[in-house]
């Protein structure tokens, strides 16, 4: 398979999203740009409602349900306002009046949502990792859900912190709403457990633009009718995620991506297993005894989506940015609020770009280790 193409000067892109996409989407998408096979237009071209747009709408929405083994009491809807919209949607569709939201605090965007569901209800924080910078997270047994709540809320992989839930808790009757948009596609996993999962795809599944919602069935009963329509998750549903102009080419690639999956790399299964050579590659290297590299997230809840870590100083760090970038590592600062380092390796990054980085690293501490 093409990693990369033959006259290029495309880098190992590790940005945190938008991220890189798998270069045979690309090339797919390039080759389609103009013609659409058999439309004589662009995919941009065309309206939303036409037999070939349709094609993709379901293609994309049975490429999800075959990757994730949905059954069918869940509903797959492409939305838009990105994840931040689901901080919103989430509560005004499921929080009622008189009840409140349990949230599971594990990072930045946990609490960001949180935050936002406090303006719109009544929210309890039932678990944070607040105060240990965010490098843990609860352990699911342990936690203490108040089942009379709405729902429970909780991140799969915080993408600015790097850490990564691999079990979740079994909350009953209890409805489990879940941020995975770091992390959705990356590996196998049972949907059966959430009442709502959700995804942004610019990290994992797509470009910007198209936002994945998987909800239970019965959920939709929960959307009161005086809702704004766009953000009634009934409405969408009942217009088969086409209440108004969704985003085509966003869900296009979306389905390009899942096929990508599904017929190159081995399903979900196949996928995570290269994720998980991947990130040990890197986790290897943070853990060896000079100590250069400090890992943040703690051993038991790493990401194998967001590896994050510190040097000894911030020139070091930012050193370090800018002479990986040199050798075609690039987006390799951490988020803007934690500092430090972040290398997003999602599916689409090959393992050869995280040996490059890895051997990057271990030339950069050498040379700095000598020099002291
Ligand atoms: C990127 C991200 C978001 C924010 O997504 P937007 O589409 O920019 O709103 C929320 N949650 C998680 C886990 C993310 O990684």
């Amino acid at each position: 398979m093409n990693i990369v193409p033959e006259t290029s000067s495309r880098v190992f892109n590790f940005s945190s999203g938008p991220a890189a996409l798998p270069l045979p989407v690309l090339e797919r998408a390039r080759d389609e740009l103009l013609e659409l096979p058999g439309c004589g237009a662009s995919i941009m071209e065309i309206s939303h409602r036409s037999e070939a747009f349709s094609r993709i709408l379901e293609s994309a929405q049975a490429g999800i349900r075959q990757l994730l083994d949905l059954p069918e009491n869940y509903e797959v809807l492409f939305l838009q306002g990105g994840a931040r919209l689901q901080f919103a949607m989430i509560p005004m569709n499921l929080l009622a009046a008189d009840s409140h939201a349990e949230f599971i605090v594990s990072g930045s965007w946990s609490e960001k949502a949180r935050d936002e569901a406090a303006g719109l209800g009544t929210v309890r924080t039932c678990w944070t990792g607040l105060d240990g910078a965010f490098c843990q997270l609860p352990d699911p047994a342990e936690l203490e859900l108040d089942e009379t709540a709405s729902y429970a809320y909780l991140t799969s992989n915080e993408t600015i912190q790097g850490v990564q839930f691999d079990e979740f808790p079994a909350t009953g009757n209890l409805p489990l709403i879940c941020d995975a948009s770091s992390d959705l596609l990356s590996r196998p996993l049972d949907c059966q457990q959430f009442g709502l999962i959700y995804a942004c795809a610019q990290k994992n599944v797509g470009p910007a633009g198209v936002t994945v919602v998987i909800i239970r069935k019965d959920l939709l009963e929960r959307s009161r009718a005086e809702l704004p329509g766009y953000l009634n998750y009934a409405e969408h549903a009942r217009h088969g995620s086409r209440y108004n102009t969704p985003p085509t080419f966003a869900i296009y690639i979306l389905d390009l991506v899942c096929q990508w999956i599904a017929n190159e790399m081995g399903g979900l299964a196949g996928i995570d297993q290269l994720n998980r050579e991947k990130a040990e590659l890197l986790y290897d290297l943070l853990d060896e005894p000079s100590g250069f590299y400090q890992g943040h997230a703690k051993t038991s809840c790493r990401s194998r989506m967001n590896v994050t870590f510190r040097l000894p100083n911030p020139d070091l760090e930012s050193q370090f940015i800018q002479s990986a970038a040199e050798q075609g590592l690039t987006s390799l600062a951490g988020h803007r609020s934690v500092g430090g380092i972040r290398a997003s390796i999602y599916n689409a990054m090959p393992i050869e770009g995280v040996v490059a980085l890895r051997d990057f690293m271990a030339d950069f501490r050498d040379k700095q280790m000598e020099a002291t």
